[in-house]
């Protein structure tokens, strides 16, 4: 939209009534540049507990000038990296948005999917998918294709609208380490560039692009990666001055590939199979993103006019970091203080070629992060890892057996959170799918770890109790993509094991930990203060289009958040 001529008419609008036009509380024009942030993992609560470690130019430009909601949570159960951004892109629950897990079971091909997998598409650059010998997402080795592709969002991205309500004249780009991180921001008609850990560089598929722009290849061509080779992940500061400074080496904590459970951590040679995978669990992944970011600011000559563009940029590191040594470590520890100096880095680069005060900021992250059972059961709180494969499951399956005459056969897939039921075997042998559902879920109730166990059957016909976590199990539930049952283990209580690499730390359970998440404005004339009322990570996506003056996406429902706006604006 036309800011100004907004503006214009409102202008002469209020001096129709002979108001002083100094009561108008605008910035002068609308935002040049909205810069949506989200980093992995961030916890609500870690951005206050290392305050006081922090620069002043980074979170600190936020939360001390801007307008930070204290207590933010995601409203859906399965609070995993696809899920997360896509609610935050979109404003709608992945009810809506249909990207309800990391992977899920396509019950038409018959296999478990990668959220934004695509086999239309493919790489631009040879060589540069999933190496599946190296890569530690397991989610990332189950894709078919390497091609990739925003085609299984469902509705609508703000990005999208700020492309359809200009006429396709904004910018709109989106990047990160994670492909998933940048292709739901950049939504479908963004283009959207994330590191490949096989080339060592930023790539894209040919969803987006027929050939790499030049400065990408130019800037790909700097090898930046691999200046990291023979270096070691060393810490900012004095090790006296951190938190958990006298808690570097713990037992709990994931020795990957040589990296090591103590600083320095060494990232080998750039020729070490693990070299690009080890960058990733540091710092140094958010540092390459930003410089990518910065020339593409500059190249794409984003800000550079009225008409508002859009930049996503998705931090990975804290997410792996937490994973490999988890979010209470003198590694992640690290991480944020070094995430910070990246984000001042970023907030001084976006002043000098736009001005914050033409750059609208939002900031806030895909989920937050469990604390490890071991850094846990030292102050006496119960937490443990769920390990299925040691389960008895023989009366389980007798009891199936003794039922319905059959019992394996009864079940298709597990893919976190859900079990997929063979529907087909149900239906031939005339069984009746909810009362299978309830069975199974019976059964499942009796191994430890497990909680609840919660049927779509049931969810369908809206037949269980209005509980907090019911209502999050809803909002994660779409009808073509969720399995049967919705597996939910107690808190403090996760699996830890994927395909063989056993993990610190694991989110993606409907508890605090993993939903409560920061959101903080900044930039433009946002006021500073914080916000301690309680709101929704679906409320960041409508409250950037309101103040954007445009029609929210397709799928949102999330509420404006009035704080934002100066008190004519409200
Ligand atoms: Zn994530």
């Amino acid at each position: 939209m036309d800011f100004k001529n907004f503006k214009s008419i409102f202008v002469t609008a209020i001096a129709a009534f002979s108001l002083p036009l100094s009561t108008l509380a605008f910035a002068e024009q609308g935002p040049r540049l909205v810069l949506q942030i989200t980093v992995d993992a961030l916890r609500g609560d870690l951005p206050a507990r290392y305050y006081d470690s922090f620069g002043e130019n980074g979170f600190r430009y936020l939360w001390d000038k801007g307008t930070v909601y204290t207590d933010a949570h995601h409203s859906h159960a399965n609070t995993e990296t696809v899920v997360g951004h896509t609610t935050l892109a979109t404003g709608a629950t992945p009810s809506v948005h249909g990207m309800i897990a990391n992977l899920w079971f396509d019950r038409t091909e018959g296999r478990k999917r990668y959220n934004i997998e695509d086999d239309r598409y493919r790489m631009l650059s040879a060589g540069a998918g999933v190496d599946k010998s190296t890569e530690i997402d397991s989610t990332q080795k189950a894709a078919k294709s390497d091609g990739r592709s925003p085609a299984a969002i469902i509705g609508t991205t703000l990005s999208d609208e700020m492309t359809t309500s200009t006429g396709g004249r904004a910018k709109v780009f989106a990047v990160s380490v994670k492909d998933r991180g940048a292709v739901t921001m950049a939504g479908h008609s963004g283009k959207a560039f994330w590191f490949s850990k096989a080339s060592g560089e930023f790539v894209t598929s040919n969803y987006y692009y027929d050939a790499y722009p030049d400065w990408v290849t130019k800037w790909n061509e700097q090898k930046l990666a691999a200046s990291y080779s023979g270096k070691s992940w060393e810490l900012l500061q004095e090790k006296s001055i951190y938190l958990f400074g006298a808690a570097d080496d713990q037992p709990w904590e994931t020795d990957l590939a040589g990296f090591g459970r103590a600083f320095p951590h060494p990232f080998g040679t750039d020729d070490g199979k693990y070299f690009t995978t080890l960058l990733t669990i540091s710092p140094v992944g958010d540092e390459l993103t930003l410089a990518f970011a910065k020339e593409l600011i500059t190249n794409e000559q984003l800000g550079t006019d009225d008409v508002p563009d859009y930049l996503g940029i998705s931090f990975s590191s804290t997410d792996y970091v937490a994973h490999i040594f988890g979010p209470s470590s003198l590694e992640s520890e690290d991480n944020i203080l070094q995430l910070d100096r990246t984000l001042a880095d970023l907030f001084t680069f976006i002043d000098k070629n736009i001005g914050l005060n033409n750059t609208l900021i939002v900031l806030s992250a895909d989920h937050g992060s469990p604390d490890v059972p071991g850094y846990l059961n030292q102050f006496g709180i119960q937490a443990g890892f769920v390990a299925p494969a040691s389960w008895d499951t023989v009366p389980a399956f007798a009891a199936l057996k003794k039922s319905f005459g059959i019992d394996k056969e009864l079940i298709e897939s597990y893919s976190h959170p859900y079990l997929y039921l063979n529907h087909d075997v149900i239906s031939e042998r005339g069984l009746d799918l909810q009362q299978v559902e309830r069975s199974i879920a019976k059964e499942l109730l009796k191994f430890e770890g497990l909680t609840q166990a919660v049927s779509s059957s049931e969810l369908r016909e809206a037949n269980l109790p209005d509980t907090p976590v019911n209502r999050a199990i809803l909002n994660n539930f779409n009808a073509n993509r969720s399995g049967d049952i919705y597996l939910v283990y107690e808190p403090h209580w996760f699996i830890n094991e994927f395909d063989g690499l056993t993990v610190s730390s694991t989110h993606g359970s409907p508890w605090s930990y993993d939903n409560y998440v920061p959101i903080a404005f900044g930039g433009m004339d946002i006021p500073a203060q914080h916000v301690v009322r309680t709101v929704q990570t679906v409320d960041v996506a409508p409250t950037l289009a309101a103040y954007l003056g445009i029609k929210p996406p397709s799928g949102s429902f999330g509420m404006v958040l009035p704080e934002i706006f100066t008190e004519n604006k409200k």
